[in-house]
This record gives C-alpha cells, sequence and structure tokens, in this order.
C-alpha cells in the first residue's frame, strides 16, 4: 500500500486552517470525487475515502492535536479512522449533508447534531464505581452496584404508542429509517428526520416515555468481579447498560474499580509488600518470624547477618494476575526496630556490648523526670 498521504496535503489546506476552512475543503472533495459522479472509478472512491478519513481527524479537535504531534502514527492502529465503504462514510457524515429539515442540503453542514445517529441504534454504555479492599480485589468478589440508565418503558413494552395505538411506517422514508436526498450530483443518504431512524411514527404516542419507548430507571446490577483487579481496572458488564430505543442491542456498562489503600500490605502491580520490624538481635543472629500475608501467618527464615532493609521473597504469596491468574509474591521488607524504652538489665547488657565493640556511647543518665525530682527536693548531685 502507498504511503499515507499528509491530512492537511489531502484536503488542500494549510496546517492552521479553522475548522470551517478545513469543512469547506472536505465539502468540496466530497462532492467532486462522489461516487455518483464517477461511475466505476476505483480511483475515485479512493479519493473519496481519503478526504473523509482527513476531514474525520482534522474535524475533531483531539485527534486533530495527536495528529498534528504525532502524525498518523498518534492516531493508532493503522493510522486514522478506515472507511471500508462509501456507506460508511454517509453513515459517519451523512448528517452534515442534510436530514436536519429544511433549507438547502449543505445547510445543516455545520450545524452540529448528531454524527452518527445511525450508528447510536446500539443502546448508549453506561459506567459505575466499585470501591474494594485489597482483600476482595485479590480474591475476587461480587457487588450489587446502583446504576440509572433508560431501560424499557413498560407501559408500551417500549413500543412508545399508547395502548390500542399502533406504530405505523413512517410515511416520509417508507420505514426503511434513511431518505436520500439529492441535489445535482450530489445524494445523500441520512437518518429520516421524521422517524429518526425507527422506520415508524406514531400518531398517540404513551404517555409515560412520550413516545420514546424507554424511561430512566434507577437499579440495582451484579456485578461479578474478577481475582486480581487492581486500581483502575475496568470491567465490562455486557448488556447492562441502556436498552437501544429503536430495537438494536442493549449497551454495556463498564465497572471503575478502586482500591482502597491497605494497612499492611502495599501492592506493586501482582507483588505484595510487607513491612516487618526486627531487633539488632534478630538482625545479627537470625530468626524464624511470622509475617502476614493475605492468607494468614506465614513464617519466613531470617538467616543469620541480615542487613536492615534487605528483602525476601516468598513465591506466589502476592496477588493473582488478573488476565493470566499467576500470582505474584510476597516482598518481606526487613526494618530495624529500636526500642524506645528499655530495661536496667538490657541496658547493662548493651554497655558491655558496646564496650566489648569499642564504641563510643552516651554516658548513663538518670532519666529526666528523676532529674526534676531530684531538683524540687534540693537533692542535687554533685557535680
Ligand atoms: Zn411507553
Ligand atoms: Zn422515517
Amino acid at each position: 500500500m502507498a504511503e499515507k498521504r499528509d491530512y492537511y496535503e489531502v484536503l488542500g489546506v494549510s496546517r492552521d486552517a479553522s475548522k470551517g476552512v478545513i469543512g469547506s475543503a472536505y465539502r468540496k472533495l466530497a462532492i467532486k470525487y462522489h461516487p455518483d459522479s464517477n461511475p466505476d472509478d476505483e480511483q475515485a472512491v479512493e479519493k473519496f475515502k481519503e478526504a473523509a478519513e482527513a476531514y474525520e481527524v482534522l474535524s475533531d479537535e483531539e485527534k486533530r492535536a495527536k495528529y498534528d504531534q504525532y502524525g498518523h502514527a498518534g492516531l493508532g492502529g493503522g493510522g486514522g479512522p478506515q472507511f471500508s465503504s462509501v456507506e460508511d462514510i454517509f453513515e459517519a457524515f451523512g448528517g452534515m449533508f442534510g436530514g436536519g429539515g429544511g433549507g438547502g442540503i449543505f445547510d445543516s453542514l455545520f450545524g452540529g447534531g448528531s454524527r452518527r445517529q445511525e450508528r447510536s441504534r446500539r443502546g448508549a454504555d453506561i459506567r459505575c464505581d466499585v470501591v474494594l479492599d485489597l482483600e476482595e480485589a485479590a480474591a475476587g468478589c461480587s457487588k450489587e452496584v446502583q446504576v440509572s440508565r433508560n431501560a424499557l418503558c413498560k407501559s408500551c413494552d417500549g413500543s412508545g404508542a399508547a395502548p390500542g395505538a399502533v406504530r405505523e411506517s413512517c410515511a416520509r422514508c417508507g420505514g426503511r429509517g434513511q431518505v436520500v436526498q439529492s441535489a445535482g450530483i450530489l445524494r445523500v443518504q441520512t437518518t429520516c428526520p421524521a422517524c429518526q431512524g425507527s422506520g415508524s411514527t406514531v400518531a398517540n404516542p404513551c404517555t409515560d416515555c412520550r413516545g420514546d419507548g424507554v424511561v430512566p430507571e434507577q437499579t440495582e446490577i451484579k456485578v461479578n468481579i474478577p481475582a486480581g483487579v487492581d486500581d483502575g481496572t475496568r470491567v465490562r458488564i455486557s448488556g447492562q447498560g441502556e436498552v437501544s430505543p429503536q430495537g438494536g442491542a442493549t449497551g454495556d456498562c463498564y465497572c471503575f474499580i478502586r482500591v482502597r489503600e491497605h494497612k499492611v500490605f502495599e501492592r506493586h502491580d501482582d507483588h505484595l509488600i510487607v513491612r516487618v520490624p526486627l531487633t539488632y538481635a534478630q538482625f545479627v543472629l537470625g530468626a524464624e518470624v511470622d509475617v502476614p500475608t493475605l492468607e494468614g501467618m506465614k513464617s519466613v527464615t531470617i538467616p543469620p547477618g541480615t542487613q536492615s532493609g534487605e528483602i525476601f521473597r516468598v513465591r506466589g504469596a502476592g496477588v493473582s494476575n488478573v488476565h493470566t491468574g499467576r500470582k505474584g509474591d510476597l516482598l518481606v521488607e526487613t526494618k530495624v526496630e529500636i526500642p524506645s524504652r528499655i530495661s536496667s538489665e538490657q541496658e547493662e547488657l548493651l554497655r558491655k556490648l558496646a564496650e566489648l565493640e569499642e564504641t563510643e556511647v552516651a554516658p548513663e543518665r538518670k532519666s529526666w523526670l528523676d532529674s526534676i525530682k531530684d531538683f524540687f527536693s534540693g537533692t542535687e548531685e554533685e557535680g
């Protein structure tokens, strides 16, 4: 395949062209290369697609910024949007050629409106949020979550028609949901403005949903959360989004996971870190210590001569990977704990140790409280 051409070059506009300039450049190309005026001309079809692709990117501020910064590579996949057929392009941009009712066919060119009306026949996706403890995230769990969404109107069973009334095939589009508008060489298929693409209309609409066939609802759904999810994981619950008012597929619900900070464990991907305080003697002489894991306490051997901060790995005591199921490790990080208070016997031994090690230590001193007592009772020590 030939090298992808620069989108600005395709539309023949400068890099700082305004949205308006980009739109009118695309309009001109769309008319020039429209398949109806270039029958059996494969090259024209390619040019038509190329222009639509360039317009799709450059008319979208976010995509345009990415394209400006990274070129085609910034748009992921094969570069920009790939239109496989001319029908795709009409589906994407048909709305901009008309169908908004009234006026000339280009009147609504920049009049906004939903560009992807036809595609939105599938119900919308919704989102919900769940906050978990580390234990729940690691083991997986099931949660009841409140969601708001559009549900099928029970009064009319989604038909939008009042009791007794029936939906009739739309007179404007003959039930196709699409209308073809033409002017000169250009013929464009758009969503039928009379029935919004549903293909039928009702003279006497259902009062509960005002003919929409859907009503907003608050409901609880059950979310099964797989073991190993982490903060920021998104879980898709298929078919729990909004129903489609036009009988299309129901949307999905995306559940966003937050995991609370844990008092004991710190999570790094599938590994858990736990900090274990040990005494000087344990570091020097070695020890068997009990460390917490998600499945209870586990004995870990600290060998003699361990240095403060040394890390011991308990294989498989971490969190299961949400995709592979493989378990991470528990990393036991050691740290010295200095007692803030010691007995006189401990002090005696430590002083002996310091003497042996020929280490300079502060001289023995009365406690601050004892000094105060001495001060007030006048039995000040003679210096
Ligand atoms: Zn209804
Ligand atoms: Zn219609």
